[in-house]
């Protein structure tokens, strides 16, 4: 693609990949810039002896609705296929155990107050709130009427905690329904109902992963950017703006040496890595730096990743076992949770190049950066760090055999990543969803203190790869203005053109 405004989108997660597809759509030269090796961020696998493991992306929700509209207008559809997964839940400190349903949304809620009778009212009024509050949102459905994405919702003012109060549900009952608090990483105590139940919806209604990981998806981006003319250079950063007048940059310094023009900047990145770059003499970037700086990180996770031997004649299909140790999730979701933990464990199966079948089981236990002290130099060779990731592998393989007890004897460890880990993955912070959410604290969704730079990534509106990509088209249909979304959605959304 020649010609059209030269655009720079710096990161190359869902957020960047995403937001570079659908500006190249509209017909700007589109470069992204990735600072690591390989384009992908938290959507991409890494291989052990062949065997594929998921490092942030395993499941999502979305798959029926609004997911299968945005890889329609990004020309991922053929890509990105959905495949079954079911999902449990287990209590530790009571010892329930709960298998969700698949039916949908509805489905949930009645499996829920058949096994909390006594607080059957309380579960279908939550479902009903957590319903509405979506149905209420129009960036849920790409041919929405233009409104403010999130439009006056009063539910933006409350906690989730304040509302489950109001519904008087037990602890039991609280951690169930505010269980999607893992997959967004704020506190029910301060993060707005509205936000959790944007999540959470996704995942009791359709929870499925998708056919190889992360890898579906990149392939996908790789050859629709071939098609649009994207480039990506991958291997640098941006180090300095340059050439700001009239608070807008006109060319950027890469690491490389290289100068690039750019008539506009998407940060597809954390919002620190956003603040870090913003020079001082900018008006705005001060004000912006301290606030970044002012707001607390979202959990990170430490992950074990292995492989389950398969016992001959039984079946074992994919499934998420959301192992929550205490019923309350604020003391798993703040820093200094001294041994409360929400641990996602994914039993997937993967077809190997070979055509052999094989079941692995990644672990991922809440955890926070200061947990991973990183000394000086190369932490990986540290003997405190090693011995630090010895110990949570271990503690994770006893829980896992609390929630598996089937697995004794059957587990390999292939590896393990702590949060430092993931910090190369979504540099400077490694946290899993970008910054907690607090209600009544501005989102700064879209806004930076330069007039042609723009906030994505997950760091930005909703985290999560569903809401990293709903992200990304809400913050385009704002950039390029109503008529030309319609004919985006026209050309692209056969929904739409029939
Ligand atoms: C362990 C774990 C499990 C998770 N599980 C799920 C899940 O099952 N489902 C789900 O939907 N979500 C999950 N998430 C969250 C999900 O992965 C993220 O919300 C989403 O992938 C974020 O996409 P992004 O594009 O905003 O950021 P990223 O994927 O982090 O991409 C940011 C990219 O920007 C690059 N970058 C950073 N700074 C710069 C710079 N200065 N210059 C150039 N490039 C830069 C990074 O290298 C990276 O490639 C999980 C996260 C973790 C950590």
């Amino acid at each position: 693609m020649t010609g059209g405004a030269s655009t720079l989108v710096l990161g190359s997660g869902a957020g960047g990949l995403s937001l570079a597809l659908l500006l190249a759509e509209t017909g700007r030269r589109v470069t992204v810039i990735e600072c690591q090796d390989h384009p992908g961020g938290l959507l991409q696998r890494f291989y052990r002896h062949g065997i594929p493991f998921d490092t942030g992306f395993h499941f999502t929700g979305g798959f029926g609705g609004v997911l299968n509209q945005m890889l329609e207008v990004l020309g991922l559809s053929a890509a990105v296929r959905e495949t079954p997964f079911r999902s449990r839940l287990l209590l530790a400190e009571t010892g329930r155990r709960i298998a969700l349903p698949t039916g949908g949304i509805d489905a949930v809620g009645a499996a829920l107050e058949a096994e909390f009778p006594a607080e059957a009212d309380g579960i279908r009024r939550y479902f009903e709130r957590e319903k509405a509050i979506v149905q209420r949102t129009p960036m849920f459905d790409l041919r929405s009427a233009p409104s403010d994405p999130l439009a006056f919702d009063e539910n933006e003012f409350i906690t989730l905690d304040q509302w489950l109060d109001h519904l008087r549900l037990s602890p039991e009952v609280r951690t169930v329904l505010g269980s999607a608090a893992l997959c967004h990483g704020s506190a029910p105590c301060e993060v707005p109902l509205a936000f959790h139940s944007r999540v959470s919806h996704g995942l009791f209604d359709h929870l499925a992963r998708v056919e190889h990981g992360g890898d579906a998806f990149l392939e996908g981006f790789r050859e629709r950017a071939r098609e649009l003319g994207i480039e990506l250079r991958t291997g640098v950063r941006v180090t300095r703006l340059l050439e700001l007048r009239d608070r807008r940059c006109h060319r950027v310094l890469l690491s490389d040496g290289a100068e690039l023009p750019c008539d506009e900047l998407y940060f597809a990145v954390h919002p620190r890595a956003v603040a870090e770059l913003l020079p001082p003499e900018l008006p705005g970037a001060r004000r912006f730096r301290e606030q970044t700086a002012d707001r607390e990180e979202s959990c990170s996770f430490f992950s074990w990743f292995g492989v389950v031997e398969p016992r001959s004649g039984v079946e074992e299909p994919p499934e998420l076992t959301s192992y929550i140790s205490h019923c309350n999730l604020n003391r798993i979701l703040r820093p200094g949770a001294g041994g409360a933990t929400g641990i996602g464990m994914v039993r997937a199966e993967e077809q190997l190049p070979d055509g052999r079948r094989i079941h692995t089981l990644t672990a991922f236990a809440t955890a926070f950066a200061a947990e991973a002290i990183a000394p000086g130099g190369d932490y990986r060779r540290d003997p405190a760090y090693r011995a630090y990731k010895e110990r949570r592998c271990r503690e994770l393989e006893q829980r896992i055999l609390e929630a598996y007890p089937e697995y004794a004897g059957r587990l390999t460890r292939f590896d393990a990543a702590s949060p430092l880990t993931f910090r190369r993955y979504d540099p400077p912070s490694g946290c899993a969803y970008g910054p907690r959410r607090r209600v009544q604290a501005d989102r700064g969704f879209g806004r930076l203190p330069l007039r042609n730079g723009y906030l994505a990534g997950h760091g930005a509106l909703i985290p999560g790869v569903l809401g990293t990509l709903m992200s990304s088209f809400l913050l385009v249909r704002r950039i390029i203005g109503e008529p030309a979304w319609r004919q985006l959605l026209q050309r692209k959304l056969k929904e739409v053109r029939s």
